[in-house]
């Protein structure tokens, strides 16, 4: 029988050797066919998702915030937005870190962190949750007072410093490093969920073309420029472009269901390769019509927190209300 290498495969488009095979596309590619096919996957997908609106001019220059978290995916793509508009007046690019007080994992990332910007040349702001709100997330997660994982409090203190940042620094996108595992698992799990609603406010918040969002003006729109890039490929563009990218998992990490579909992905794709990318496409064409469907039903009775006067749908908001549990 055969023996079958991928190592001694030549490349699909040219006579080089193949770094890697993609079984969903059928290609071999050699390294520099294989960082290309990256790049383009992303400029395509800013193309698609219209982020570089028609008013963007060198006068009038659109600030994008990354968030960049020092693992491996953001790090891919800051350096791949930072490559194809560097040279660029009407994209401003700013790295914006958090720091949630957990030793031993957010130290470590935040160097990689500091070292690209460094690298790149962009401007990077860091913030921390001891700063903004005195606590550390090692202590949360001692204290729990709501008896919950750690990351549904981490979670709740990120999107709150995520969207307070964004205004400050007047941000016209949010962008965050998910791959397509990243979005097709949470795809499924919105699909198992059977929460229909959801569905459409994910596309407006962060799936859809900017130009077919309903306008959220209480939010930053979001997006997600690498999700048609498999993890696996972020990490081998990651090694191959020697990018400070820190790979330890944060101690706290707790999600358990999103770790069940993360296994039954890796085998549908295993025995049914494209499986993750027809899910997700599927996904985001209804997620369009969702959103359309639903419009006018949500937002009514959004207000400002009585605490610190952030949007949201309560008297007082969650961040506020966790922030006095832990107290
Ligand atoms: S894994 Fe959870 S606790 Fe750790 S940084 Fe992420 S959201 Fe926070
Ligand atoms: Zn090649
Ligand atoms: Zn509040």
């Amino acid at each position: 029988m055969p023996v079958h290498n991928d190592s001694l495969m030549e490349c699909t488009r040219c006579d080089d050797e193949a770094v890697m095979h993609a079984a969903y596309s059928g290609a071999h590619l050699c390294e520099s066919h294989f960082l290309e096919s990256v790049e383009k996957r992303v400029r395509r997908r800013v193309r698609r998702d219209d982020l570089v609106p028609r008013e963007a001019t060198p006068e009038n220059p659109q600030t994008w915030v990354i968030g960049l978290s020092g693992g491996k995916d953001s790090v891919v793509l800051t350096k791949i937005l930072h490559d194809t508009f560097a040279e660029d007046p009407r994209i401003e690019l700013v790295g914006l870190t958090i720091h949630e007080g957990i030793e031993g994992y957010r130290d470590a990332s935040l160097e990689a962190c500091v070292e690209l910007a460094s690298d790149l040349d962009i401007r990077h702001e860091v913030v921390s949750y001891e700063e903004e709100f005195g606590i550390r997330m090692d202590d949360v997660v001692e204290d729990d007072p709501e008896n919950m994982a750690a990351c549904a409090y981490c979670g709740v203190f990120r999107r709150d410093v995520l969207s307070r940042y964004a205004d400050e620094l007047e941000a016209d996108i949010l962008l965050t490093g998910h791959n397509l595992d990243d979005e097709a698992q949470s795809a499924l799990m919105n699909f198992l969920e059977g929460d229909v609603a959801q569905i459409g406010k994910h596309f407006d918040a962060s799936l859809g073309p900017l130009s077919e969002r309903k306008a959220q003006d209480e939010f930053v729109p979001r997006a997600k420029p690498l999700r048609d890039v498999p993890e696996k490929e972020v990490a081998l563009y990651a090694h191959l472009e020697d990018l400070p990218a820190h790979i330890t998992e944060c101690p706290h990490s707790s999600e358990a269901y999103r770790g069940e579909i993360q296994q039954l992905l890796y085998t549908l794709e295993e025995n049914h390769p494209g499986t993750r990318h027809s899910i997700l496409a599927g996904y985001e064409e209804l997620g369009g019509i969702v959103a359309d469907e639903y419009s006018g039903e949500d937002g009514a009775d959004l207000r400002d927190c009585a605490e610190c006067g952030s949007t949201t749908t309560r008297e007082i908001c969650r961040k506020c209300s966790l922030l006095e549990s832990l107290a």
